[in-house]
């Protein structure tokens, strides 16, 4: 059984997720992209017994009658979709510690795809710089973690 860790930007919600997702998408829908301000948002399924949260549980929005959405109330980080009629809770795969430790086997809602998303992964990629330097160096709010 595998056990997983992760949490929002600030590190108010840490979480652990054990054993093994029912499944892992990226979502193109509508709801997804405002929730995360995003074209797309990855989420990997689990029943609620196996996510355990540390410090605080994500606080909620009831985004439609059978789904609340949780984030991070201090950060504003996307972490979970919550479906209501089975109780089940998806983690949003880029707040996990490893972002490529659940890798996502299929798309839902791509009938909302952006038409440019698909050709955008072939556009000029510029570092981040996330370990600052060069000439606009920044520093994280609070330390990263590995
Ligand atoms: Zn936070
Ligand atoms: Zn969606």
């Amino acid at each position: 059984m595998s056990e997983l860790t992760g949490g929002c930007q600030c590190g108010a919600i840490r979480y652990t997720v054990k054993g093994e997702p029912a499944m892992a998408s990226l979502c193109e829908c509508r709801m997804c992209q405002r929730s995360a301000g995003a074209p797309l948002l990855g989420h990997a399924q689990f029943s609620a017994q196996n996510v355990v949260w540390h410090k605080q549980p994500p606080k909620l929005f009831r985004s439609s009658s059978v789904a609340d959405r949780g984030f991070c109330p201090d950060c504003g980080t996307p972490l979970t979709y919550q479906y209501l009629p089975t109780g089940t809770i998806s983690i949003t795969l880029s707040s996990l510690d490893d972002p490529e430790a659940i890798i996502p086997t299929s798309h839902l809602g791509a009938e909302s795809r952006p038409s440019w998303l698909v050709a955008a992964m072939a556009l000029p990629n510029e570092p981040a710089e996330l370990d600052g330097g060069g000439v606009q160096s920044f520093q994280f709010a609070v330390p990263k973690r590995s």
